[in-house]
């Protein structure tokens, strides 16, 4: 939380600039799913964390599963390497970073299709979020988004683009973080067949045109 605080005082990574808002904002949000999943991704041995920003839910993650190879895909190039940077200096050794979009590292061969899990916090909306994750997992992986709104309109308008991307929603893991923080969500789909080459859509189709 300290490094990731002096990182966050150079460039704005996040909202949550004080020891609690961090600490209950992304520390403990970001280990919500641990709560959640219950033993669903045991056996996944890869994860990636697409969007990661400042390094959430990434970070927490791969500190608290050290078996767990973590990769942390953003599109911009100074969050990364702030991360880089909280990670060598934690000596975190099961990460590794990479900048670029996701419609484009979506189909890149040694990326598609090859993660067990699959996590996204404050990205998209679902429909987009689908897209951008989906073709990242394999057959049988697990797509894990952190919302904190009101989801149900939101879910309703993703059962399309959860057909065309082969993912299936399951579950809702719900929970406080207590202090005044409200209610959050982690919603849940499993990755059901594998993906045409059509997916993800390039040149901003993804969000100009939600499926
Ligand atoms: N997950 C972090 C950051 C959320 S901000 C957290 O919860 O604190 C959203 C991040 O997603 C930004 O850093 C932005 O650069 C990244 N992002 C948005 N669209 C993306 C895309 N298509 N491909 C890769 N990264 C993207």
């Amino acid at each position: 939380m300290q490094e990731f605080l002096k990182e966050n005082r150079k460039l704005n990574l996040s909202a949550f600039r004080t020891d609690e808002h961090s600490w209950v904002g992304n520390i403990l949000d970001s280990l919500a799913i641990l709560n959640g999943s219950g033993d669903l991704f045991i056996g996944a041995k890869k994860m990636l964390d697409l969007g990661t920003g400042g390094g959430f839910p990434l970070l927490p993650l791969a500190v608290s599963l050290p078996d767990l190879s973590c990769t942390g895909m953003d599109a911009t190039q100074k969050k990364i390497d702030a991360v880089e940077r909280i990670t060598r200096s934690l000596e975190i050794k099961n990460v590794r970073l990479i900048c670029g979009r996701a419609e484009e590292l979506g189909h890149d061969p040694g990326l598609r299709e090859s993660f067990g899990l699959v996590t996204s916090r404050a990205v998209a909306e679902i429909p987009v979020l689908l897209e951008y994750m989906a073709p990242f997992a394999k057959k049988g992986g697990i797509l894990a988004m952190w919302k904190s709104v009101k989801i149900a309109d939101e879910l309703a308008s993703s059962v399309k683009a959860q057909e065309l991307l082969g993912t299936s929603y399951f579950k809702t893991y719900t929970y406080d973080l207590g202090l005044g923080w409200g209610e959050r969500c982690i919603l849940f789909f499993r990755k059901t067949r594998n993906l045409p080459d059509t997916y993800p859509r390039r040149n901003g189709a993804v969000k100009a045109k939600p499926l």
